[in-house]
C-alpha cells in the first residue's frame, strides 16, 4: 500500500509541483488536503479524487490524528508557519515533509525535531536537490575530488520577486527575504560540492529598489570559508535573475547552469575540453524526493534531507544575517 500524503497549504508550490509529481510517485499518493479556502477544497477534491472526510481546515487539523488514510503531513506554508504545523502533525503522529527553508531560526529546527523525536515520526525538508542527478554529480565530483580538490565555488540564486504583497516579502512571514528563501540552496550547492560544513561567513545586504525592499535586504552577497581552504562567493537576490553552481579545481572545473530551478537543470564540466553532463532532466524533482521519503519511513531509516540537514543551513543564514548587520566575520563552530 502506498503511504498517503496530506498537503497543508494549497498555494503555487502545492498546486503546480507537488500535486501533479503524487500522481507519479510510486511509494506514496495525495490522499489529504489541508486548506483555508472551502473553494480549494472543492476543486481539488475534484481534481484528486479527495473525500471529504480527508479534508482539513487549519483549525480542524489536529484531527488528522485520527485518519488511518493519512501518513505524511507535507507542509507547505509561508516559512513562518513551518514550525507550528510541522509540531502539530508529529504531535499527531503523522511523519513530516516540511518545505524549505525549514523555519524562521535554529530555534524553531530544534524545537521541530525533538517533536518529532518524541512523537517517534520522521521528519525531512523539502530539499529536491538532494534527489536530483546533476547535483548528485556535482556532489561526487567534489567529494572524491575527481578533477582534484576544489578551491573555488560560485553558487547564486536569484530571480525578480519585486512585489510588495507576495509574503515573502514580509519580514514576519518569510524571515528576511531572498536569503531565506533562495540561501538554502546557495549553502547546500557549495557545502554539499564540498563535503565541508562552512567554519566562517562574511556577508552583505543591498537594497536597489527601498520603495518596495522597507525592512528586508533586496538581496545578499556572501561568502563563505571552509576547513579545506576552499572559498565559495553567493549572491541571492529578488532583483534579478541568476541560478548557477560553479566548482572549480584549479584550471578543471564542473558546473551547473541553471542549477536550482525546480523546472530543468544543465550540467557541463571541462577536463581540457567542454562536455555536457548528460543526464536526464527530471519532469517533476519531487518525484525521487517524496518517493525517498516514504523510503526511508517503510525501511526505518534516517531520511536523506533530514531535520537536522535543514537545521544546519539555518545556523549558516543566522550567522550570515549576523555578519551582514554586523559588517563582520562571523565564526561558525559545528
Ligand atoms: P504561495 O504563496 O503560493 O502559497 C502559500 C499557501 O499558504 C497559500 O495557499 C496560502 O493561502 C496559504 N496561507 C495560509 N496562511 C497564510 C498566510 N498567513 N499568509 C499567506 N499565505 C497563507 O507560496 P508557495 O510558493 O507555494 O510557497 C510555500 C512554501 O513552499 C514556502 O515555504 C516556500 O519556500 C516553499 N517552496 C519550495 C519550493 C521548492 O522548490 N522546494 C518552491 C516553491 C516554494
Amino acid at each position: 500500500k502506498k503511504l498517503g500524503i496530506a498537503l497543508v497549504g494549497l498555494g503555487n508550490y502545492a498546486t503546480n509541483q507537488l500535486a501533479p509529481a503524487l500522481l507519479q510517485t510510486n511509494l506514496c499518493k495525495l490522499t489529504g488536503i489541508v486548506t483555508g479556502s472551502s473553494e480549494k477544497a472543492q476543486m481539488w477534491s475534484k481534481q484528486y479524487n479527495i473525500p471529504q472526510k480527508n479534508i482539513y481546515n487549519y483549525q480542524n487539523f489536529d484531527e488528522i490524528r485520527n485518519n488511518p488514510d493519512i501518513d505524511i503531513v507535507y507542509v507547505v506554508l509561508p516559512n513562518s508557519m513551518h514550525a507550528e504545523f510541522t509540531i502539530r502533525a508529529a504531535k499527531a503522529g503523522k511523519h513530516v515533509i516540511c518545505e524549505k527553508p525549514m523555519a524562521m531560526n535554529v530555534q524553531e529546527c530544534k524545537d521541530m525535531i525533538a517533536a518529532c523525536n518524541a512523537a517517534k515520526v520522521q521528519l525531512s525538508v523539502g530539499y529536491r536537490l538532494y534527489f536530483e542527478p546533476h547535483h548528485l554529480e556535482m556532489k561526487r565530483l567534489g567529494t572524491e575530488k575527481v578533477y582534484g580538490e576544489v578551491k573555488m565555488i560560485e553558487s547564486s540564486l536569484g530571480f525578480s520577486m519585486a512585489n510588495p504583497k507576495v509574503w515573502r516579502l514580509n519580514k514576519a512571514l518569510g524571515g528576511g527575504g531572498a536569503i531565506m528563501d533562495l540561501g538554502v540552496y546557495c549553502i547546500q550547492g557549495a557545502r554539499r560540492t564540498l563535503g565541508e560544513l562552512p567554519t566562517a561567513v562574511s556577508a552583505q545586504g543591498f537594497i536597489m529598489d527601498k520603495t518596495i525592499f522597507k525592512d528586508i535586504y533586496e538581496g545578499m552577497t556572501f561568502q563563505m570559508n571552509f576547513p579545506s581552504g576552499a572559498i565559495s562567493n553567493s549572491t541571492t537576490t529578488y532583483s534579478s535573475y541568476v541560478d548557477r553552481l560553479h566548482a572549480t579545481t584549479g584550471w578543471r572545473w564542473f558546473s551547473l547552469s541553471p542549477s536550482y530551478n525546480a523546472i530543468g537543470t544543465a550540467g557541463q564540466f571541462f577536463d581540457g575540453e567542454r562536455k555536457d553532463m548528460n543526464f536526464k532532466v527530471l519532469d517533476f524533482q519531487q518525484i525521487k524526493q517524496m518517493d525517498g521519503f516514504a523510503e526511508s519511513i517503510i525501511n526505518k531509516q534516517k531520511p536523506e534531507a533530514s531535520g537536522e540537514e535543514g537545521m544546519i543551513d539555518l545556523k549558516i543564514i543566522e550567522a550570515i544575517k549576523q555578519s551582514a548587520e554586523s559588517g563582520r566575520t562571523v565564526k561558525i563552530e559545528w
